[in-house]
């Protein structure tokens, strides 16, 4: 199988975004592009931004001012539905499972809005075959799983969905390094299959060591971009946020 390598050609792009809740902004004047077939992380301590970035990405919520678009088109007053159909997939931070349902279920619930009924079997086969440990489980309660395994149900089902960009929010959060590791694998897989991946990361170097490039979020603004493993190396950004 070929392994698709990130581009320079901007898939999602930002431009002097400012958003937030009501009358309090939380991002202020962001600027940010992913290039296609690129992993990209976006990191920053607790508080930064992340989140609300992502979920303005998503279309949860409004913009002040800036652009954003994919692919060239704004989103810009697109509802989260519209979003979601231009492939934009986000992976949010406590998995949202449905816990009563079975693994299966929750994957099928994946391709909901998709209309391409006859190639869902198949494509559920394929995220069986990359999700070993879920093809085990395909009849177990998603509730009844350890969280690591939730993780990689919740990945799964949002490769369901045919993910153009994938968002994904602080994934690592309470898991074991081990697991981490291996959700860590599926993202790199995800990506060589030519999925734009943005991750969204507290665990600063968790983050670097997987993406291509960065940003660094601080309060709302960005205060640092670049190539991943650059930003490793960086001595003010190992004072700040890695604890050297
Ligand atoms: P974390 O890793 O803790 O989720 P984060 O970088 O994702 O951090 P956000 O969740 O985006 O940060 O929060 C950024 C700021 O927005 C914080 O000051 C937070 O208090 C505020 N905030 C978050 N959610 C809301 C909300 N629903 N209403 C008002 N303010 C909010």
């Amino acid at each position: 199988m070929s392994t698709a390598q990130a581009t320079q050609e901007p898939l999602l792009q930002i431009r002097n975004l400012s958003a937030g809740y009501g009358l309090v902004n939380v991002l202020h004047d962001i600027t940010l592009e992913v290039r296609k077939a690129e992993f990209l992380a976006l990191v920053g301590s607790n508080g930064a931004g992340k989140t609300t970035l992502l979920r303005t990405l998503s279309g949860l919520l409004p913009i002040q001012s800036g652009t954003i678009t994919l692919a060239g088109q704004s989103l810009v007053g697109c509802t989260p539905d519209d979003i979601f159909r231009k492939g934009v997939v986000q992976l949010p931070e406590g998995r949202q499972l449905f816990p009563r349902m079975s693994v299966q279920d929750n994957l099928l619930m994946g391709a909901y809005r998709r209309s391409d009924k006859a190639q869902i079997r198949q494509d559920l086969e394929k995220v069986y075959a990359e999700f070993p440990r879920m093809a085990e489980r395909r009849k177990q309660l998603a509730g009844s799983m350890s969280g690591g395994e939730q993780q990689m149900c919740a990945m799964a089902r949002a490769m369901m969905a045919k993910p153009t960009l994938l968002l994904v929010d602080e994934m690592s959060l309470g898991l074991a390094p081990i697991i981490v590791d291996q959700l860590m694998e599926n993202l790199a897989t995800i990506r060589n299959q030519g999925v734009t991946v943005l991750l969204v990361e507290q665990d600063i170097h968790l983050a670097l060591a997987a993406a291509d490039r960065a940003y660094v979020l601080d309060t709302g603004h960005i205060v640092r971009e670049g190539v991943a493993k650059d930003l490793i190396e960086d001595p003010e950004l190992k004072r700040a946020y890695l604890g050297v």
